[in-house]
């Protein structure tokens, strides 16, 4: 096959082109983690799948090395690369809610503060991330933990098909009728098999729910953990909460003179009726000695962007993950040690609980492996000066080190860094092999490898 000039790219895409010398080109090659920073020869900004046909098509002829951006968040900065393409998504936002069908179809740019905004009105949502600013597409095709994950599943197992271009230029669509190999792959498989020009959804009845945030005094760590492992494991599934360290930010609810010190917190979301919601968190506002408190109805959305302002782009990143079946009393012992050593403000220690409807899934039904966890455990440092660099990530890797022998072998791939590539056959476990041979038949030349790479051979 002839290989396509830039030129000819040029003609065939009607997004823009960005390359180096282009005005733009020092933004557009920016990605949210603030300390990854690649030179790629040329960013496209898709505007549908055509532009996604083409520039695929120019990448594979060419020898480049690819890259696919979303919401662009991912930590290890798999949306960029040196030297090779991008395809940037993020222009790509159409969203089609239908309340009959109680679906929603959303194109591959989309963030989850776009989705929710565009499913509220109908009093209807979807699991997905914690955070307004990620994008469905890499949360989504790693796995995708919510606030709603214990009660209707992974966002992946409320994927009901997706439109994607394959490394050879093919647009397919994946659903259990159409590709059913390509979309089991898809759902837990990340990045690996194509582009994902949009993704379509179930969605269900949820739109104002009950939060509370509580912080609690150090030293009734211990205490709310071992609550939180009794509780979680038998709380009604509308109750979606996780267990954390933070620096307490400067919130109004936050005495003053405590802003910036050490808590332990549990973050609830009731997404149940909201008249039973103030019974419901009556056991979490009573798991250890409170410091502060807030309890209050509010949009689904709101809960969504609650965080935003701890975590604007450009912050440095470095995250390492877990799974874990219990919170054992060595992993307990690990938190109490270092939670309380939470170097800033942005950063965090969280134990997200996957177990409920995550859990009912059987193993081998998608890509996503870890059925039988019931946490994911994600220690992500965060902070804004490169300066600091060395002192947060040392505390990120001290904490999963002494998490380490109260973990599951493999991590949840959207939370992991990449610098222990082992980890994900091992976060693969049985559907590694039928992930090899899927990726075989669908990107022999791995084309798709800026990722958490599964290999074709
Ligand atoms: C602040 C923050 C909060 C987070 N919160 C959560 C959370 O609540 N729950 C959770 O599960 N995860 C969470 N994550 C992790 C998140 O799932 C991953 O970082 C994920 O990769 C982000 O997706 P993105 O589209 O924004 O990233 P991008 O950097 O755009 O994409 C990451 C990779 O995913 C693949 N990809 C993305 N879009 C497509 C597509 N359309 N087609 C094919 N491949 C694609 C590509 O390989 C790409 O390199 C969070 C991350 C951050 C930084």
């Amino acid at each position: 096959m002839a290989k396509q000039t830039m030129e000819e790219l040029r003609g065939a895409v009607r997004g823009q082109i960005i390359a180096r010398g282009d005005a733009e080109y020092d933004t557009a090659r920016k990605v949210y983690n603030g300390m990854i920073d690649k030179h790629p020869k040329v960013i496209v900004r898709a505007t549908d799948a055509a532009d996604v046909m083409a520039t695929v098509a120019y990448s594979s002829q060419n020898g480049r090395i690819l890259s696919v951006r979303g919401g662009a968040h991912s930590v290890p900065g798999f949306g960029t690369n040196d030297d090779g393409v991008v395809i940037d998504l993020s222009r790509m936002k159409g969203i089609r809610v239908d309340p009959a069908a109680r679906t929603v179809r959303a194109e591959g740019g989309v963030t989850w503060g776009d989705l929710f905004h565009a499913t509220y009105p109908f009093g209807l949502t979807t699991p997905g991330g914690i955070i307004s600013t990620t994008g469905i597409g890499g949360l989504t095709l790693g796995g995708g933990i919510g606030h709603l994950s214990r009660g209707l599943g992974l966002s992946i197992d409320n994927l009901l098909s997706a439109d994607v271009v394959t490394a050879d230029g093919r647009f397919l669509t994946a659903s259990e009728k159409e590709n059913p190999d390509l979309f089991w792959a898809l759902r837990g498989g990340g990045g690996n098999f194509g582009v994902v020009t949009s993704f379509e959804y179930r969605l269900h009845p949820v739109k104002d729910v009950l939060v509370a945030l509580v912080f609690f005094e150090l030293s009734a760590a211990r205490q709310v953990l071992e609550f939180y492992r009794q509780y979680i494991a038998t709380a009604p599934e509308e109750m979606g909460a996780f267990f954390g360290y933070h620096l307490a930010p400067p919130l109004p609810f936050i005495p003053e003179k405590r802003h910036g010190e050490p808590f332990c917190v549990l973050v609830a979301c009731w997404a149940g009726p909201m008249e039973k919601g103030e019974q419901a968190m009556q056991p979490i506002r009573k798991a250890g000695a409170v410091a502060a408190e807030l309890v209050t109805p509010m949009p689904f959305p709101a809960l969504n962007s609650l965080f935003d302002a701890l975590l604007p782009p450009g912050l440095q990143h470095y995250w390492k993950a877990a799974f874990a079946s219990e919170i054992t009393d060595g992993a307990i012992a690990a938190h109490v040690a270092h939670g309380p050593k939470i170097p800033t403000v942005n950063s965090a220690m969280h134990i997200y609980p996957i177990n409920g409807a995550c859990n009912r899934v059987r193993a081998d039904a998608t890509a996503f492996a870890y059925r039988d966890a019931r946490f994911a455990v994600n220690v992500a440092g965060m902070w804004p000066d490169p300066k600091d660099n060395q002192k947060n990530i040392k505390w990120v890797k001290d904490y999963y080190a002494a998490l380490e022998p109260h973990s599951s072998r493999g991590g949840y791939v959207n939370f992991m860094a990449d610098d222990d590539p082992g980890r994900v056959k091992e976060s693969y476990k049985g559907n590694y092999d039928r992930l090899v041979s899927i990726k075989k038949k669908y990107d022999p030349e791995n084309l798709f490898h800026i990722n958490q790479n599964i290999k074709p051979s």
